[in-house]
């Protein structure tokens, strides 16, 4: 039987996870974990290049973003849960990696760009941040990581990953690195509730799985719709329209939602009739998700995070002692060897 290949995904516990996630990647993941050798990293240092005055946050949030994991169904029995943290190979492989890597690479990426812009980061942009991708290239090779999955943002992270690891491997002269590739998720990009181009944490814009029936009721009757859109016989724009969007990542009858736009097109459906339709999918949706979430305790989280990071620190040590001596610096195993 051939050997499962190595699936790296991760998130960065910057606040409890949203429907952007639910359908970008905690659904594939679900799947994945019994295709695949499948390890879920919880970055939290990358959350600290934003939150590096809020560590505990940081703690706190790595916890629910595992709950969040649980609830879901991912069974961490199959898939490895790990705390980047915790994992020391992580940051010694982000130091060799640095030196391979231009300021001015770092600063073409399309994701940190958007990011920095996004942030007005400006001149009091921190190295850490800029770094994030390098440490990411870390995340990935230090379990020898062949797939990665994730949504669209994470397309630049990966063309960064493989030429540090091309660059590693010829100027080491070893082929000790491997490629990654995408495993792009069916949807890349979950738009925000607001209308903006991606639902996320940071910009709280999202629908999270946390959230109360209450919340949800609310965020989705603040949905952007269309803004012209007045009078229930007005007809309605489809594309752009929010409600529409959600719609057609979240109900499973392809067919009503196609009879919903074209009474909408037409005029004739209200923006709260078709506002309560979307809100009782999600309900039905999030409801046992939020359910099983309550059930379960800080100690079994933090006992699943311990399992799954000592599985993870055996198998990065590997690798990180394959990276030493292909730059040669484990030279006190050298003097061990030679006395
Ligand atoms: P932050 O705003 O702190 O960056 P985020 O909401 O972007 O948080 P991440 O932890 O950065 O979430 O992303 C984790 C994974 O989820 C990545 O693979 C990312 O591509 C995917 N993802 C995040 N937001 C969405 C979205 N709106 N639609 C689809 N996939 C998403
Ligand atoms: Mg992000």
């Amino acid at each position: 039987m051939e050997a499962k290949k190595l699936i790296l995904t991760g998130d960065r516990p910057t606040g409890n996870l949203h429907l952007g996630h639910y359908v970008g990647v905690l659904k594939s993941r679900v799947e994945q974990q019994h295709t695949h050798n499948q390890y879920i990293l919880v970055a939290d240092v990358q959350a600290l290049t934003d939150y590096y005055e809020m560590p505990q946050l940081v703690v706190e949030n790595s916890l629910e973003v595992v709950k969040d994991y649980l609830a879901v169904g991912i069974d961490p029995q199959i898939s490895t849960i790990l705390i980047q943290s915790q994992i020391p190979a992580i940051a010694e492989l982000t130091i060799y990696y640095m030196n391979l890597v231009s300021v001015s690479r770092l600063e073409r990426n399309p994701t940190v760009k958007n990011e920095i812009l996004q942030k007005g980061l400006g001149k009091t942009l921190p190295v850490g941040f800029l770094n994030y991708p390098v440490s990411q290239a870390a995340d990935i090779t230090a379990f020898g990581g062949e797939l990665v999955s994730g949504g669209e943002d994470q397309i630049p992270m990966i063309e960064q990953t493989n030429e540090i690891v091309r660059k590693f491997n010829r100027i080491y002269n070893t082929n000790c690195l491997k490629e990654a590739s995408i495993h792009l998720s069916k949807v890349p990009r979950l738009v925000g509730i607001d209308g903006k181009a991606k639902a996320s944490k940071s910009m709280n814009n999202a629908i999270f799985l946390s959230d109360p029936p209450e919340v949800i009721r609310e965020k989705v009757f603040a949905m952007f719709t269309d803004p012209d859109h007045i009078k229930v016989s007005d007809p309605g724009k489809v594309d752009g329209n929010v409600v529409f969007t959600y719609l057609d990542a979240f109900c499973d009858d392809p067919d009503e939602v196609n009879s919903l736009k074209s009474q909408y097109l037409k005029g004739g459906l209200g923006d709260t009739t078709l506002k309560s339709y979307l809100n009782d999918i999600l309900q039905k949706m999030l409801q046992p998700i939020r359910e099983k979430r309550r059930l379960l305790t800080r100690e079994y989280i933090l006992d699943v995070c311990y399992d799954g990071t000592s599985r993870a620190r055996v198998v990065s040590g590997g690798i990180l002692n394959n990276v030493r001596n292909a730059i040669g610096i484990n030279f006190f195993d050298k003097i061990e060897k030679h006395s």
